[in-house]
Formats: C-alpha cells, structure tokens, sequence
C-alpha cells in the first residue's frame, strides 16, 4: 500500500495528489537515507518504517473512515490540545505536516519571512494542500502561546477551520480557572462537530488511552536515557517513534512503542548498544522537532555523539506528565484534572518559566549526561530569550552547552555539523582529563 494506492481518497479530500506524491517520495528517500543506514537498529523499528511507509496513505484512510461515522478529526501544532476529550468522543488528534523547507515560499506569499520556520511550512502545506492531515482534519487546533501563531490563525482560518483556545501566559488562579474553561469549550466544539454530547465515561476512556500512550514513552525516556552503560537506541530512531505518536493510533501506537521497550529492556540486559562505550552522551533542549527535521540529530549522531533524550515538545514535555484519574466523579472533576495536567507543561511562553530549569538540571543528572545542545527555531523568540537563563543555570552547574539556532533549509548542515564535532571533542577531551584525574 502507500500514497499511490490511495490517490482517489487523497484527491476527494483536496490534496494536491501530483505535488504531494513528489514531496512523499523525497521525505521517503530522505527517510530511507537517514535512518535505514543506521547499523543494529531494533526489531521494533520495523513497525516504524512501515508506519513511514503508510504515513500519508494507510493512515488518512483510516481517519477518513472515522469521519464517515461522524467521528472528530483534529489538527493540531501544540501540545496543549486536549486529546482526551478526542480520543473519547472516538476520534483522531494529530499532529500536522510543519518540519518542511518545500512548502516556506508559499506561505511567504502570505506571511512575512520573519517569522518561525514552524508556521510558516505549517501554513505553506495547506496553501499548496500537499499534508494529507491538515486535509483531513474537522478542524485545525489553534492556541495563543505566541505571537506569530496568534495571528497566523486568523489567516489561516480563511483557508481551513481553526478553533482557537486561550492558553494563558502565567499560571495564576484566575489564569487557570479561565483555563478550564477553554478545556469545557473546547469539548463543547467537539460536541458541535459530532452532533452529540460525550459523556464523562467516554472522556474517562479516551483520558485511560492516552496516558497509557503517554506511559509507553515514559518508558521508551527512560531506557534511551537512564542506563549510562548502553544506549540501545539511536536518539534519531527514538525522535522518529515520537515524532510518529502524534500521527499513529494511540492503541496500537502503544501497543508498538511497549513491544519495542520489551526488546530494548533486553538490549540493556545484555549491553547491547548501538554506539561504542564511551560516547558522549547529549540532551537536546529547546523547540518542537517536526518530521522530516532530522538534521540536529543526524549531525550529532553523524559525528560521534548519542542524543539520549529531547527536552522538547516532541519529547520529554509531552509525555512527562499524566491525567490523575483516581478521585473523578463529575465532569467538573475531569476538566479540572485536565487543566492541572495541561498546566503542568514547562512551554516557554509562561512567565516565570523557572521550574523547567530545575527540571533541565535535574533531568541531566538522572541521565548521567555529558552535555546538553539548546536548539531554536530560528524566530521563536520565547525559546530564544529563555535560553540565557537557561544557559546561565547550566553553567553555573558545570554543564557544557551548545546554543544552535537553525531553520529548515538544508544550508547550514555542513556548519551545524562542523560546530557539533567540536563540542564533542571537547565533551571528550573532558571525559579523558576527568577519566585521567581520577586514576592518578
Ligand atoms: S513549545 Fe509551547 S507552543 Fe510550541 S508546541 Fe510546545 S507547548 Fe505548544
Ligand atoms: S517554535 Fe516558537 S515561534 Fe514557532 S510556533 Fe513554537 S512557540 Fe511559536
């Protein structure tokens, strides 16, 4: 199967079938280039590689199916979205196509080129109608965490629907009394869409579904990250099984990621690592990591370092934090649950944002890691600001720290690349002189 076996579903939802099969055979080939290269990769990465294979094919007939019974079907750019009340009304929440540098003329046309590769690649595949997703989707999930999203959704909206939920910028009572307000809201649109109410057990399930999905990561986390003897997975194998929870179904998408841990349980086991002992091990801080935005990590892991976690949306904050279930006897109950649990998020557009800097300190020492890269999007200015109080806790505490800023085009490869290779060197050089001190 894949996108030419689908061409007449993908032309009746609008996509641009001819442009968008271009793109697909280019994002398969890059896959193909970057990932099936990498040597002793898991068993459990089959699974993945198929899914790659199917993403823009088997996929979105599947979400079509769901539509035909009146089942919502949600696009989204950020993790604030409640999944929850999705999932338990039957349908799918997914992340949509933004990590592209192909579609960024387009949505120049509209938007101004100062703003983050992020929207504007978002913008530019509806514009040209190459993401299959965003097709698909009842409606697009927007949010006011920053500026440029804000207004992008107003433009966007003449294209495709958007509902826009409120999320505020400091964490107050009364900010987050307004904030489950917009969670109420937000599952009384997904009522409209359905034409029907959703009862709190069926919210209760879609809430079970997702944290065992959410569960299943945590444990994929700790496994890539907490054992400093072995590394039995690529940090780019393990960013693409996360990159692909935001598009999978959450239940097989969980069933997966736990049959791939079983056998990576093993690997630590027996200390099987798919790089040598004493590479360096590194966290990446920083923005959302979209497919087919491979380039950080295939820099870092092309040069003789291990990415052993992302501090990221695409990532650790994600899944770091689940819905407590135990006490819900109303839906009053539940969205509050909800609201504690979305609030918990560490995104840079809080003011203060400190406890995602205690998080950062601790998280690198649980890790045993040996230095941490900050990555921004290049105009994502709540990232880029934080990073000086992010850098400035990191090395006040001794830990090495790369700042790069990039966007998607694939011009400054060769310079991330020459950067990374240093850094690593002295990362080792480090390790050596510590490895040397402690023996004499
Ligand atoms: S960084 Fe903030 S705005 Fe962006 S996806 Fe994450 S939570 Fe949403
Ligand atoms: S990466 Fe930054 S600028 Fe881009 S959408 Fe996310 S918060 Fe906004």
């Amino acid at each position: 199967m894949g996108v030419q076996e689908h061409r007449d579903l993908l032309s009746n939802i609008g996509v641009d079938v001819d442009r968008h099969a271009t793109m697909m055979s280019m994002g398969l080939e890059s896959y193909q280039n970057q990932f099936m290269s990498q040597e002793n990769r898991p068993e459990g990465m089959k699974y993945f590689d198929w899914f790659m294979s199917e993403i823009q094919g088997g996929r979105i007939a599947e979400i079509n199916e769901l539509r035909k019974n009146k089942k919502p079907a949600v696009g989204t750019f950020c993790i604030f979205v409640p999944e929850e009340i999705i999932v338990g009304a039957g349908g799918a929440c997914f992340g949509l196509c933004g990590g592209s540098p192909a579609t960024i003329a387009d949505a120049e046309t509209e938007l101004p080129r100062n703003i983050c590769p992020l929207i504007k690649s978002a913008h530019g595949f509806k514009l040209q109608r190459t993401c299959a997703y965003t097709q698909s989707s009842d409606f697009i999930y927007g949010e006011t965490t920053c500026e440029a999203k804000k207004k992008t959704w107003e433009i966007l909206n003449k294209h495709h629907p958007v509902h826009v939920m409120n999320i505020p910028h400091m964490k107050r009572e009364k900010d987050l009394k307004m904030w489950k307000e917009e969670i109420v809201e937000f599952k009384e649109h997904i009522e409209e869409v359905m034409g029907e109410k959703l009862s709190l057990e069926e919210m209760i399930n879609g809430t079970k579904i997702i944290n065992e999905k959410r569960k299943a990561m945590q444990r994929l986390d700790a496994l890539r990250g907490l054992n400093p003897d072995v590394v039995p997975i690529s940090g780019k194998d393990a960013l693409f099984v996360n990159q692909m929870g935001f598009l999978d179904d959450p239940k097989r998408y969980t069933q997966k990621v736990n049959e791939l841990c079983d056998e990576l349980e093993k690997r630590v086991e027996e200390k099987t690592s798919v790089f040598e002992k004493d590479i360096p091990r590194l966290m990446v801080l920083g923005t959302p990591i979209a497919p087919p935005n491979w380039k950080l990590h295939t820099a870092v892991e092309g040069s003789g370092g291990a990415i052993i976690n992302e501090e990221s949306c695409i990532g650790h904050r994600y899944y770091k934090d689940n819905v407590d279930l135990d006490n819900i006897e109303t839906e009053d109950d539940l969205m509050g649950e909800l609201m504690k649990r979305y609030s918990a998020v560490d995104c840079a557009c809080f003011t203060p944002n400190t406890p995602r800097i205690d998080k950062i300190l601790q998280m690198y020492k649980d890790r045993c890691a040996d230095g941490v890269i900050y990555y921004t999007l290049s105009f994502c200015h709540t990232y880029n600001v934080e990073s000086h109080l992010v850098t400035e806790a990191l090395e006040a505490a001794g830990i090495p720290c790369l700042v790069i800023e990039s966007d998607y085009s694939p011009e400054d490869a060769g310079q991330i690349k020459t950067r990374v290779e240093a850094f690593l060197e002295s990362i080792s050089f480090k390790n050596k002189a510590l490895k040397f001190k402690s023996k004499n």
